[in-house]
């Protein structure tokens, strides 16, 4: 037993933690939880704990449907919303395969063979998410209206408004939880709420994203409102982005920096946008993975529909944000592409590796677009060589199905799964018809 697993026994002896949640996701970044007792740990921490994979979605075949959670002790956390007496507290888990390998199909593991590649070539990849997501009166089931909690705007202060309530209570929790926040404000469409995560390595900001999820939904039931990460839950307001700066460092040297050039950007940093938006259509059905995902990026709002990066620029795909003087450390590259419903281990993992291979192979950067894309004709945009990116999931399938950097980075298993579930998602979605179409032919045709 190392120092960290005797540190979690010690402290849910210490603490009265009665039940220990073992989380991990599934390949669309569903989290899963399997209470053990206290008397369970020690062999959590061995062999681990054996579970039927089979139910789960994309995490085995049938043929190996036995799976073993193995809790990571680093990740040991109290849950603040189970109260004191006999708590709860949770671990994420690393999944195996009965003989003890780490299992193809674990999206954590993906991250983790994602940044992996990037460590051999000496960097560290660093993450910070601003997430977006709705607050909604309670409702009774998804026929009924949805009712945003205010009607404000882009960093509008409400008197007494109930948002400040929530994310006051939402990041009270979070940071007693260890995971600190950085900014937070109301966003532009009603109701709806940011909230940012201070830059971690991207395994930890990809854990601390799925606790973001939960403590959110929870504090939502607690104070009787309804929250969402849904990409565009309603037609009229703007969708809801996970805009993700990230960096990578050689050791404790932000590798994007560098003085005097411009923007202050390197010449990696040039050649990781350069990767990022070569690659960003393949990438597209893992960091927007629903077909609602698509109603997002084409429903303007500043959301990103084409390939380019800019600087000041809210309509380019990637942007390079402002440089804080004296803050060599602080350069990142914001993509603005994924979404709040992305998994988070799939999406950053195919990030870094988009990125990462326009380093690697020495791609060109075309020239920054200051232009507002929108605005432009398609002719404009062609001539300047801007693309779109897939307009509905069915595209983004497409082209992911052809991209070698996607499947070697998810591994063979994750790729076919994901591409299986999108097309069946697809085809339910595409068999539909919807009330758009009843209220626009019913009555003309
Ligand atoms: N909600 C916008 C999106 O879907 C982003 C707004 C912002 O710039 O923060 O990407
Ligand atoms: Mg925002
Ligand atoms: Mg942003």
């Amino acid at each position: 037993m190392d120092r960290q697993q005797e540190f979690v026994l010690r402290t849910v002896e210490e603490r009265d933690i009665r039940f220990i949640r073992l989380w991990f996701t599934d390949v669309l970044g569903v989290l899963k939880s399997v209470a053990v007792a206290p008397a369970e740990l020690e062999q959590a921490f061995g062999e681990g704990i054996g579970f039927d994979g089979s139910a789960i979605e994309g995490l085995t075949r049938v043929y190996e449907a036995d799976m073993i959670a193995k809790p990571d002790p680093t990740t040991f956390q109290v849950l603040p919303w189970r109260g004191d007496r006999h708590g709860t507290a949770r671990m994420f888990c690393d999944i195996l395969t009965p003989d003890g390998e780490p299992s193809l199909a674990d999206p954590r593991n993906v991250l983790k063979r994602a940044l992996a590649r990037a460590s051999d070539k000496g960097f560290t990849f660093y993450t910070h998410p601003e997430v977006e997501f709705y607050l909604f009166e309670q409702m009774s089931g998804p026929d009924a209206p949805l009712v945003p909690v205010d009607n404000g705007g882009y960093f509008d202060h409400l008197a007494r408004g109930s948002t400040h309530d929530f994310r006051r209570a939402a990041i009270s929790m979070l940071e007693s939880m260890g995971i600190s926040v950085e900014y937070s404000h109301h966003e532009a469409g009603p109701g709806q709420n940011e909230i940012d995560l201070r830059y971690a390595d991207a395994l930890t900001t990809a854990d601390n994203l799925m606790t973001f999820r939960t403590v959110v939904k929870e504090v939502a039931l607690e104070q009787g409102v309804f929250a969402t990460f849904m990409p565009k839950p309603l037609a009229a307001h703007p969708g809801s982005g996970m805009h993700t700066h990230v960096s990578l460092f050689e050791g404790d040297r932000n590798a994007f920096h560098e003085p005097g050039a411009q923007f202050e950007l390197s010449k990696t940093g040039r050649q990781f946008i350069a990767g990022l938006l070569v690659h960003a259509a393949e990438v597209t059905a893992v960091t927007n993975q629903y077909v609602n995902s698509y109603k997002r990026l084409w429903g303007g709002a500043e959301a990103p529909s084409y390939v380019c990066w800019g600087h000041n620029n809210r309509s380019a795909l990637v942007r390079v944000p402002m440089y804080k003087p004296g803050k060599g450390n602080s350069s990142r590259i914001e993509y603005r592409g994924i979404d709040s419903a992305a998994n988070p281990y799939l999406a950053f993992a195919v990030m870094l590796a988009a990125g990462l291979k326009g380093v690697e192979e020495g791609y060109e950067l075309p020239d920054a677009t200051e232009d507002d894309v929108w605005e432009l004709t398609d002719a404009e945009r062609r001539a300047l060589g801007i693309t779109p990116l897939p307009q509905n999931l069915d595209a983004a399938i497409a082209v992911m199905e052809r991209s070698e950097l996607v499947a070697e980075t998810l591994g063979e298993h994750v790729f076919r799964y994901v591409l299986a579930n999108k097309r069946a998602e697809w085809d339910a979605y595409r068999a539909q018809v919807t009330p758009y179409e009843l209220h626009r032919f019913l009555q003309f045709l």
